[in-house]
């Protein structure tokens, strides 16, 4: 059987993350992925925002990670020549009432060290952006928009370049614990059977039902899982806006937001939809809801403007109407098992955090 230092399971911009991160350090990894190519799950559907790091509660690892992992994520970009933008992002405020809300956000997110946050009113905002109706607004100069598909290219070369091996087509059927190391068992055309002494789940969607069948961790350690499509809508035709423009966030998620691509194409989304199987259609029906929430701060907003455009899925750990759960990261003091790291709930911002969580798993991981 042959023998590995490391296997990290999924190349979604997380894995590769990590691989390149171990790679670098010197250690010897294999990547297995179930799919055809890198990136074809949730890192390639998401808003590709690089977030500040105002919403979450102070020290979480969302918070601290985000906040980290932007400016590790702006430098990255800027060596490796990935395209990105620091274009910045208006949070508004659509009614008087909604005040208190931005004033919150906005002191959470100096708590969580984004200290240049800026209070503006309403004609301030539009003197920004002359097709918005808001009456009041914070502006975030460090939120910006990244390709994901170029990083993930970057980092998949880095992580080669330090002798990583990115196995594509094979989907990790099974992993044995039991005594010291790993066995690691894929499926697919060419299966194999590999020794590790580390292993680190990084399957996304896929995460929790995997280490559901690590035989030696305790089923215990594995959270309750659910899965909240994200649904967009594309705008034909250029948009009036440069910045990033985000309603406030309600229960489940950040409101239906405009976001930009490099190319400057809008796109609105996304809103937040309980689904019980991985499954990426947008009804689009559920334009109606778009309309109506993005009228509230872009009133011109013409009708048959919108288009069906894709989906990405959260994989939460709270469910409907529960208060948002951090990031959940175990490593062996959390489980016992030495050499195991699950990432679990690994939802926004986990594009923007994820050169720092790759360095938390470095740091978490062992190798003996
Ligand atoms: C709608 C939406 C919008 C978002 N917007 C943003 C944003 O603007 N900014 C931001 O910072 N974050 C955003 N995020 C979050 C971000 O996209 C994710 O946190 C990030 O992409 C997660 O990457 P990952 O590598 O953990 O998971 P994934 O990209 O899902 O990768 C996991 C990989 O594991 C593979 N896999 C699964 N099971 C197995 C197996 N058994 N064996 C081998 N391989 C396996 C899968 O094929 C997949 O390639 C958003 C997420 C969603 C859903």
């Amino acid at each position: 059987m042959d023998q590995i230092e490391c296997v990290v399971i999924g190349a979604g911009v997380v894995g590769l993350a990590i691989a390149r991160a171990l790679a670098a350090r010197g250690r010897e990894v294999i990547v297995l992925e179930a799919a055809e190519a890198i990136g074809t799950s949730t890192s390639s559907r998401n808003s590709e925002v690089i977030h500040a790091g105002l919403y979450y509660p102070r020290g979480s690892l969302k918070a601290t990670l985000c906040v980290r992992g932007r400016e590790m994520l702006y430098e990255y970009c800027a060596s490796r020549n990935v395209t990105h933008a620091r274009c910045g992002k208006l949070l508004v405020a659509t009614a008087a009432n909604q005040i208190p809300q931005l004033e919150a956000i906005r002191a959470r997110g100096k708590e969580n060290g984004v200290f240049d946050l800026t209070r503006i009113s309403g004609s301030e905002a539009l003197a920004l952006e002359p097709a918005l109706e808001c009456v009041a607004a914070v502006y975030s100069p460090q939120t910006g928009i990244v390709d994901s598909h170029q990083l993930m290219l970057a980092l998949q070369g880095d992580a080669e370049r330090d002798g990583a091996v990115i196995a594509l087509k094979s989907p990790v059927e099974s992993i044995d614990a039991q005594g010291s190391g790993f066995t690691v068992r894929t499926g697919g055309g060419a299966p194999i059977d590999l020794r590790a002494a580390c292993v680190i789940n990084s399957a996304g969607l896929y995460a929790t039902k995997l280490a559901r069948r690590i035989r030696g961790l305790d089923a215990r350690h594995v959270p309750p899982f659910y899965l909240a499509r994200g649904n967009y809508f594309s705008v034909s035709g250029r948009v009036p806006f440069s910045r990033l423009i985000y309603p406030m966030p309600n229960d489940a998620g950040l409101g239906v937001h405009l976001t930009l691509d490099l190319g400057g194409q809008a796109r609105f989304g996304p809103d937040v939809e309980w689904i019980d199987a991985v499954d990426y259609d947008v009804d689009p029906r559920r334009a109606d809801s778009f309309y109506a929430q993005i009228r509230t701060y872009w009133p011109a907003l013409p009708d048959g403007a919108l288009q069906p455009a894709y989906a990405g899925i959260r994989p939460k750990l709270s469910g409907p109407g529960e208060p948002a759960a951090d990031f959940m990261i175990q490593g062996a003091a959390s489980h016992g098992v030495r050499g195991l790291v699950n990432l679990f709930g690994i939802e926004s911002p986990g594009l923007t955090a994820s050169l720092a969580i790759a360095q938390r798993v470095c740091e978490m991981a062992s190798f003996d």
